[in-house]
């Protein structure tokens, strides 16, 4: 299969990535794909409010460099997409140093995504999250909810929504499941307004639940369908060489199940209708 889109990854310009981002690429290319999408953490919403964030500050200046030669390199090869994912802040701390990145840069395309609440990600389960997630599921899902759908609105431009149901990944809930018949109303909102904005709906591989094998869950994806919704992305969320693209063919069986028919691929305002 030659249309194989992977446009969620990080490398070693991210505080978290293993590969650099010539392996990288060079793996996307090996893997025989037709977009390979780079898209580092742009964690400024983490940054802006904690001081030990540092680490976690990408150095923009040679991300784009490296990454806008590899795109010149493999020109021909493979389609080389150069993107950010925007951690969303809930007050709006960092929009500033957004909006100077977009402005300055000009990635091929955004992901949107929601890590955090009050600053804090809810990946570090350990000391913070456990705390957040004393409360009742019902109230922190909601909260959450809250927050993607704020996340919507935000000034900078955002052409995907990252991985919806992030926090279903981390929460230490016995039933973790971010289920449409518990949250209708406000998991049809966010949908909606995805739809009506003209969004792309990411759907995310990497699940450390087995049974699992999707961010947003199957459920949300047929309602999304139901409701109207056909822009879906495909990203693996690699941090490593390995991981490029994985679980894709098992993603799109399921996608095609429920009546997609293709990934959407965004590039410089642009939407690029890739078969399935
Ligand atoms: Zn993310
Ligand atoms: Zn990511």
């Amino acid at each position: 299969m030659n249309n194989r889109s992977d446009i969620h990854t990080h490398s070693a310009h991210s505080f978290d990535g293993k590969s650099s981002l010539a392996e990288m690429v060079e793996s996307a290319r090996k893997k025989g794909l037709l977009f390979y999408g780079v898209s580092e953490h742009f964690d400024y919403e983490v940054y802006v409010r904690t001081g030990e964030a540092k680490e976690r500050k990408i150095d923009e200046a040679a991300y784009f460099h490296d990454a806008r030669h590899l795109q010149d390199d493999y020109a021909g090869v493979l389609n080389v997409l150069v993107g950010a994912e925007f951690g969303y802040d809930d007050n709006g701390l960092s929009l500033p140093m957004y909006l100077a990145t977009y402005e300055k840069y000009r990635p091929d395309y955004v992901i949107n995504s929601v890590h955090c609440v009050d600053g804090e990600d809810y990946y570090f389960c350990s000391s913070f999250a456990l705390k957040k997630f004393e409360r009742p599921k019902q109230d922190v899902y909601s909260q959450y909810l809250a927050i993607v759908r704020a996340s919507l609105d935000v000034e900078y431009p955002y052409d995907v929504v990252g991985h919806f149901g992030y926090l279903c990944r981390y929460a230490p809930y016995p039933d973790r499941e971010l289920r449409v018949s518990e949250f209708q109303k406000q998991i049809d909102e966010i949908l909606t307004e995805i739809i009506r904005r003209d969004k792309i709906l990411e759907v995310n591989s990497k699940s450390k639940d087995e049974k699992e094998i999707t961010v947003p869950s199957r459920e949300i994806l047929e309602r999304y369908f139901e409701l109207g919704g056909r822009q879906v992305s495909f990203g693996s969320d690699a941090h490593n060489v390995d991981d490029v693209c994985a679980h894709f063919a098992e993603v799109t069986a399921m996608l095609k199940e429920i009546g997609f028919t293709y990934y959407t691929v965004p590039c410089r305002g642009e939407r690029i209708k890739v078969e399935m």
